[in-house]
C-alpha cells in the first residue's frame, strides 16, 4: 500500500476476528449496538455461522436478528470458516466447504449480504490457505500486531487487540501516532464490549477511547471494506 494514502483507521473487530458477534445477553448486545450507534461509526464483523446463537466457553453468540441488524446498520459482515476451525487445519477442500457454508448461511439470512473479507480463526494463517484465500477474498486478516504501511500483504494484515489487558490507553494512543507518522492502516480487533469483558474482550471505555483517539487526529473509522475501496486496494 503506497504511503501517499491518509492514514486511516479500522475499528472493529477480534483475537481473531474484528469484533466477532458475541453476544452475552440482550443488555450487553444492546451496550455494543448502542456505543456503535452512539459514535456512528461502522465495524467489520466476521462472522463464523457455525456459532451463531451458541455458548463459546465466555458468551453467547449473536443470534441471526442481531447480524442482520449489523447489515442494515451499514456494519459490514466479514466470512470466518463457518464452523471456526483453524485454516491451518484444513485442506484446500476442507476450507472451500466451509467457505461455501458460511456464505450460504449468511445469504440465507439475507440476500444481499456479501462476504468480501476474511480472518484467519485465532489468526493461524498458512501458505497455501492463504493463497486459495486470495482468490476468494479482497482481504485475509491475521492477529499480528502493528499498522499496515509501505507494502501490505492483503492476505495477512496485522491486527492490534483491543483487548483489555493487553492495550490500554497509552498503547491505543502509540497505535495511531504510528498510524499517523507512517500513513498507514490500523486495524483494531475484539470480540464483546462488556464493563466486565471476557478475556478476548473490551471496556466500553477502552471502545471509546480508541474512538476518541481516531477521532482526535481527524483518522477516518472505515469499515476493512471501505479502507480497501478508498486505498484503491
Ligand atoms: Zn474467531
Amino acid at each position: 500500500m503506497a504511503s501517499r494514502h491518509r492514514a486511516v483507521a479500522a475499528v472493529g473487530h477480534r483475537p481473531d476476528g474484528q469484533f466477532h458477534l458475541r453476544r452475552r445477553s440482550e443488555k450487553r448486545s444492546h451496550h455494543r449496538r448502542s456505543i456503535a450507534g452512539a459514535i456512528r461509526r461502522a465495524g467489520t464483523f466476521y462472522v463464523a455461522g457455525g456459532l451463531v446463537d451458541q455458548w463459546s466457553g465466555h458468551w453467547v453468540g449473536a443470534g441471526a436478528d442481531d447480524i442482520v441488524g449489523l447489515h442494515r446498520g451499514g456494519h459490514e459482515l466479514a466470512c470466518h470458516t463457518f464452523s471456526h476451525t483453524r485454516a491451518v487445519a484444513l485442506d484446500s477442500a476442507a476450507l472451500a466447504m466451509e467457505m461455501e457454508s458460511n456464505r450460504r448461511y449468511f445469504l440465507s439470512l439475507d440476500p444481499s449480504i456479501r462476504l468480501e473479507n476474511f480472518a484467519y480463526p485465532y489468526g493461524l494463517g498458512s501458505l497455501p490457505r492463504k493463497r486459495q484465500l486470495g482468490k476468494a477474498f479482497r482481504s485475509s486478516r491475521g492477529i499480528v500486531p502493528g499498522v499496515n504501511s509501505g507494502i501490505v500483504d492483503l492476505h495477512y494484515l496485522r491486527a492490534t487487540p483491543l483487548i483489555d489487558g493487553q492495550i490500554g490507553a497509552e498503547g491505543i494512543d502509540r497505535a495511531f501516532d504510528e498510524a499517523v507518522a507512517t500513513n498507514g492502516w490500523l486495524i483494531f480487533y475484539s470480540h464483546d464490549v462488556d464493563a466486565a469483558p471476557s478475556p478476548y474482550g473490551c471496556s466500553p471505555s477502552l471502545l471509546r477511547h480508541a474512538l476518541e483517539a481516531a477521532r482526535s487526529r481527524n483518522i477516518p473509522v472505515l469499515t476493512v471494506a471501505d479502507a480497501l475501496r478508498r486505498a484503491g486496494a
